[in-house]
């Protein structure tokens, strides 16, 4: 999970200030000498950290934080804003050209993600604005390069422009903007060519595609698990392309956070998106703020609760409240409750979003197995209908036979529907306005 070892010194620097009675200057700088380090560790740039320092402590001794109230509290707000603020204050929207098509030329080092990332932006542009996008080939020298482009598009049905491998690539790119114009694409994708470092014929090329097309936006994508080599990278590209933004991906994997807080400061041009997953819907705005609180595990919750509405079926969740109110919610409300949460991604990674739940020491052992849930599913299955409709005529001769259709030992069956009976109790409290179960979840 991403940042796990940053997020935990934070909240220890952070605990420890928070329990004395009173905060000295000297207290100050050694909770700044331990966030210092923590971001070291994390790889961050030296220079972003010693600025980043400098500037909470500036700000907390200059605002009298210490004579204050909560002194403590206040500095978790000041490191809070001003994680924020290297990371770039707030979202910067895609550029749009007056007129159609916009141009999005993609760079990157061959692996970071750009062919799987272009993919996902088409997607998203379909889906949030109806877009009809279109890709340009342009990466000639792997003919894989030009079939992994085509799968990618073929699985969310955008067209591919190419010529093959054998026409330069600016040339390429010259014709696929043209049937683009002709064919009425509102945005164009332009997947250019990685290489494993940045070298200077690569350069070369796409400073004259990026002449040619005069792009609206060149975006860079980097991978977040390479760290300080992400934002060498992004320093790089920088110094000849005028990039519009980043995309940082494989932000779901176990990266420590150096290129999410270093390449806004670094390079000065904004993160844009992130990618989160392998997925084609894995493919976020990059929010400095909620990066902010998740880094310091604040969580994440308007995250959380973007991509519930994006993958639930709003008509499903009233049915369902209505039903946990009444009091009727049962098996194959139940099933669907479970395909819902599936969709959303591995369950670890999505209660790590609640406040407070990523450095929970229970998380530590939390270690949902999809394989359980299966199980959980295969047993749902083997019910007939009207055992699901009415789960209180399961007598014992029953279960028996979900354990053997399910293949599951009988303990587990009758622990399930055990389960199942607890949570359609919370259920009616929650829907009854009885939050009392909640908020304890919540730790508030
Ligand atoms: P390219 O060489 O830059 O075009 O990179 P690809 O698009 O081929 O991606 C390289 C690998 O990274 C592929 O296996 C992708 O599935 C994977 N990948 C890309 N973005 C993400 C992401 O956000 N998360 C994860 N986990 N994998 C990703």
């Amino acid at each position: 999970m991403a940042f796990e070892g940053l997020t935990e010194r934070l909240q220890n620097a952070m605990t420890k200030l928070r329990r004395k009675p009173t905060v000295s200057e000297a207290d100050l700088r050694e909770t700044m000498r331990e966030i210092r380090l923590a971001l070291l560790e994390a790889d961050v740039n030296f220079k972003v950290v010693k600025d980043f320092v400098k500037q909470v402590q500036t700000r907390a001794i200059g605002a009298d934080v210490l004579k204050g109230l909560n002194p403590a509290q206040q500095i978790v707000k000041i490191v809070n804003e001003e994680l924020t603020t290297t990371m770039g204050t707030e979202a910067v929207p895609l550029n749009k050209s007056e007129k159609i098509p916009t141009i999005i030329m993609m760079a990157g080092l061959q692996g970071a993600g750009k062919t799987t990332t272009a993919g996902k932006l088409a997607l998203k542009l379909k889906n949030e604005e109806n877009a009809r996008p279109m890709f340009i080939a342009a990466d000639v020298y792997r003919p894989a390069a030009i079939d992994q482009l085509e799968q990618v598009a073929k699985s969310i049905d955008v067209p591919v422009f190419q010529l093959g491998t054998d026409v330069d690539p600016v040339e390429i790119v010259r014709q696929g903007l043209e049937q683009a114009q002709e064919q009425h694409n509102d945005y164009v994708i332009i997947d250019t060519a990685g290489r494993l470092q940045i070298d200077e014929k690569l350069m070369d090329e796409l400073v004259n595609i990026s002449n040619l097309a005069k792009p609206d936006e060149i975006l860079l994508v980097v991978d977040a698990m390479t760290g300080q080599n992400a934002v060498e990278t992004a320093d790089g590209f920088n110094d000849k392309l005028e990039l519009t933004g980043v995309i940082l991906t494989k932000l779901d994997g176990d990266t420590r956070g150096g290129a999410a807080l270093s390449i806004r400061a670094v390079t000065g041009k904004p993160i844009k998106f992130v990618g989160q997953g392998e997925k084609m819907t894995d493919l976020d705005v990059f929010h400095p703020d909620r990066m902010a609180s998740r880094i310091l595990g604040m969580g994440d919750m308007l995250t959380l609760i973007e991509k519930a509405q994006q993958d639930y079926d709003e008509d499903q969740a009233q049915k369902t409240m209505e039903k946990m109110r009444e009091n009727s919610f049962d098996f194959n409300d139940f099933l669907d409750q479970m395909e819902q949460v599936q969709k959303m991604g591995p369950l670890e990674d999505v209660m790590k979003m609640i406040p407070g739940m990523a450095n929970n020491p229970a998380m530590k052992n939390v270690n949902v197995n999809p394989k359980d849930m299966d199980h959980i599913k295969a047993i749902v299955y083997s019910m007939t209908p009207a055992e699901r409709e009415n789960p209180d005529v399961l007598n014992p001769s029953r279960r028996r036979r979900l354990a053997g259709g399910a293949g599951r030992p009988i303990v587990e069956v009758n622990r399930m529907i055990k389960q199942f009976g607890e949570m359609k109790k919370m259920m009616k409290q929650v829907s009854s306005g009885n939050m009392n179960g909640m908020e304890q979840m919540m730790g508030g």
